[in-house]
This record gives structure tokens, C-alpha cells and sequence, in this order.
């Protein structure tokens, strides 16, 4: 393993899917690296800059004016060909060639994968969770989710404003992959009469129904949250609503029960945006957490956020505990832990599952 004394050069990606605060959070590795005498190589466009050695060397100034900005100035790439091992071989002869001693990779699942590949290789490699979808399991959090789910409310609140005058229903398609953290909280605290998310069924009937009964009780308009794991749901259900809801009104002859509905996909608009305040920070910590790690010799660990700490987590572990938690797991895959470990991972997804029901009772709650 590479010591601390050692380190002279290191080099910073962001890959996957972008996501607001990526970078600060590179900002902040360069930073935190120059003031300890280390050189940072930013490495352009995630994995596929390692193997066509494209890279830029990141001191103090070319840092400068990017905290505030959205997006990935390092720009992002889905590199296939490092999936293979003659891209793998060539992105760590690009490293040697510029003297790299660590890398730093700021992305989701599919980047922590590019990186154990890495540490397996013998490259010194840490992660740091950067996704708007809050999908690392082992994280309480991930840069970006802060400023997405703020984004959706925003877009929400203009979409309640025009529902409200004209007593319609909107159904918003949100982002999230297959988590609906975005989903779930953006439907608590945009208001919403409904939520789809992956980790609970959807009863489309009494959905339906309730919005029936809350237009009875003269609720004029309402608001569903779908999450993308679900690309046409949301479509068909604002169809549903209209047609339902307008064959009701012709039978009982009260136009009032017409709930016309639309449907708005916010997509990537919700990607961009400057970074809130807690992803600023968030990924500000985890940045300089995640140089400190490197420097003491550390590697194979992603930053973690938890209970509102940053920590660390061994990175096979995180990606073995993300498997479990969305019942991905392959044969083998857990031979590595003793049952003891074992336990305590899915004492964790536990915690994790019950946090995530209480949410989702405490809206379905609300939402009447
Ligand atoms: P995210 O990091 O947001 O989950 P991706 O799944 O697209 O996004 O992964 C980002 C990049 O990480 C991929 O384009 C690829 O270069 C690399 N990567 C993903 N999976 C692997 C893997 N199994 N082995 C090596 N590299 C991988």
C-alpha cells in the first residue's frame, strides 16, 4: 500500500449521472490536497479521460468560481470500455504515466464499481457519493439530493398554482431511479394527495377513489408525485383520473366532479440548478474527508454520510449492502462475511426499510 509520505499526485473524477455539488466537492479535494502539498490531475469526463489521458491539473485558481455552479465542470461520461479489462489496463497506464498516486471518484454505484475494479488493480481509490437519487444504501445521503428535491418543489408549487385556478389535477413524473427517496419527500412537502414509489405497492383504485371523495368534501385541487421507475404510470393515470372522474360527473350530472388531469414530466430539469446550501457542504466534508483518507494510506472506502457525521464504509461492503437492500444479491457474493456481519447488514437495511415506511405512513396520513 502506498503510505502517506508517498503521495506526491492524485486525481479526481466524477462520473454517472451528475449531479449539483460535484463541484464543490472537487473544489474542496483540490483544495484540501494543494494545502498538504499534493498536486490534483482532474480527470476529464469520468472514466473515459483515465484511458485517453485527458486531464487538467487542478491548483488553486482552476478551482475558483465552481462552487456555486451545477453540472460537473470535470464533465461525465458512461465509459463502457472501462468496464473491460484492456480499458482498465489503460487507464492505469495513463495514471502511472502522470505519476498518480490515488484517485478520488465522485459518482454513484456504477462509479464505485469502476473504482473497486481500481483498488483491486492496486490503485489507491476512494468514493464519494454523488447522485441526486439518495441511492447508496450505506450513505444517509448523496450530493445533489438537497438541490434536486429542491427543484421539483419549485416546479410543483408553480404547477399547484395553476391547478388550483382551473380545479385540475397534475401528476409529476420526478427522477430517482429505483428509489424514491426524491419521490417520497418531494410528495410530503410539495402536499400531495398521492405518491408512486418503488418500495411500496400503488393502488390506482383507491387513489382514484380518494380524490373522488376529497373533490365531494370541495378540495378543488390536487397534486400525485410519481417516481421514474415507473415511465408510464403516471401518463395513464392522469388519462384515468380525467376519463373517471368525468364519466362520474355525467352520471350523477355535476360537472364539479370532473377532475381534469395533466401530466408533467420534470426529467432532467432537475438535475441542473445551482447547489443548495447542504449539498455545498455536504459534499464540501466529504471532499476533504475523502483527501484525508487517501493521504493516511487509506483506500477501497467510499465517504459516507451518517446520523450527520461523515464517515467512511469499506466499498465491497456499501455495494454488497445496496444489493440487499434492493434484493439484488448473486450467489456468492456474501461468502466473504461471517454471519455476524451479516446480521448487522440487514440490521442496517431494517433501520433503513422502517425510516422509510414511517415516511410514507406519515404522508399517507397527511394526504387527505
Ligand atoms: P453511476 O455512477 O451514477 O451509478 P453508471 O452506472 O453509469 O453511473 O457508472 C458510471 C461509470 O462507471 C460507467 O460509465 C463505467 O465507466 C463505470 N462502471 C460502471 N460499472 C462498472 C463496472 N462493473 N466495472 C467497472 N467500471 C464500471
Amino acid at each position: 500500500m502506498i503510505m502517506a509520505q508517498n503521495f506526491r499526485k492524485i486525481g479526481v473524477l466524477t462520473s454517472g449521472g451528475d449531479a449539483p455539488g460535484m463541484n464543490a466537492a472537487v473544489r474542496a479535494i483540490a483544495r484540501t490536497a494543494n494545502a498538504r502539498g499534493i498536486q490534483v490531475m482532474g480527470i476529464i469526463g469520468g472514466y473515459r479521460g483515465m484511458i485517453h489521458d485527458e486531464m487538467i491539473e487542478l491548483d488553486n485558481r482552476a478551482v475558483s468560481g465552481k462552487i456555486q455552479l451545477s453540472g460537473t465542470f470535470l464533465y461525465s461520461d458512461r465509459c463502457l470500455e472501462f468496464k473491460e479489462e484492456e480499458g482498465m489496463q489503460k487507464a492505469i497506464a495513463t495514471l502511472k504515466k502522470h505519476e498518480i498516486d490515488g484517485v478520488i471518484a465522485i459518482g454513484g454505484d456504477g462509479t464505485f464499481r469502476g473504482a473497486t475494479d481500481l483498488s483491486v488493480r492496486g490503485v489507491p481509490t476512494i468514493g464519494v457519493p454523488g447522485s441526486i437519487d439518495n441511492d447508496i444504501t450505506a450513505s444517509d445521503y448523496t450530493i445533489g439530493f438537497d438541490t434536486a428535491m429542491t427543484t421539483v418543489i419549485e416546479n410543483v408549487d408553480r404547477l399547484r398554482d395553476t391547478c388550483e385556478s382551473h380545479a385540475r389535477c397534475n401528476v409529476v413524473e420526478v427522477m430517482g431511479r429505483g428509489a424514491g427517496d426524491i419521490t417520497i419527500n418531494t410528495a410530503i412537502a410539495s402536499g400531495a394527495v398521492a405518491c408512486v414509489i418503488p418500495e411500496a405497492p400503488f393502488d390506482e383504485e383507491a387513489c382514484i377513489n380518494k380524490i373522488i371523495r376529497l373533490r365531494r368534501e370541495g378540495k378543488r385541487s390536487f397534486l400525485i408525485i410519481v417516481s421514474e421507475a415507473f415511465p408510464t404510470l403516471g401518463e395513464e393515470l392522469a388519462k384515468k383520473i380525467t376519463a373517471v372522474t368525468k364519466e362520474l360527473s355525467e352520471k350523477e350530472g355535476n360537472d364539479r366532479l370532473w377532475v381534469e388531469s395533466k401530466f408533467c414530466r420534470l426529467a432532467h430539469t432537475v438535475r441542473g440548478g445551482s447547489p443548495t446550501l447542504r449539498d455545498r457542504l455536504t459534499a464540501t466534508k466529504m471532499g476533504v474527508r475523502a483527501v484525508e483518507e487517501l493521504l493516511a494510506g487509506n483506500t477501497n472506502l467510499i465517504v459516507v454520510e451518517r446520523q450527520g457525521e461523515i464517515a467512511t464504509c469499506d466499498i465491497g461492503w456499501s455495494q454488497v449492502l445496496d444489493r440487499m437492500y434492493k434484493g439484488t444479491l448473486k450467489p456468492g457474493m456474501t461468502d466473504k462475511y461471517t454471519a455476524e456481519e451479516l446480521a448487522d447488514m440487514e440490521k442496517f437495511i431494517a433501520a433503513k426499510k422502517a425510516e422509510f415506511e414511517a415516511a410514507y405512513a406519515m404522508f399517507n396520513e397527511l394526504a387527505n
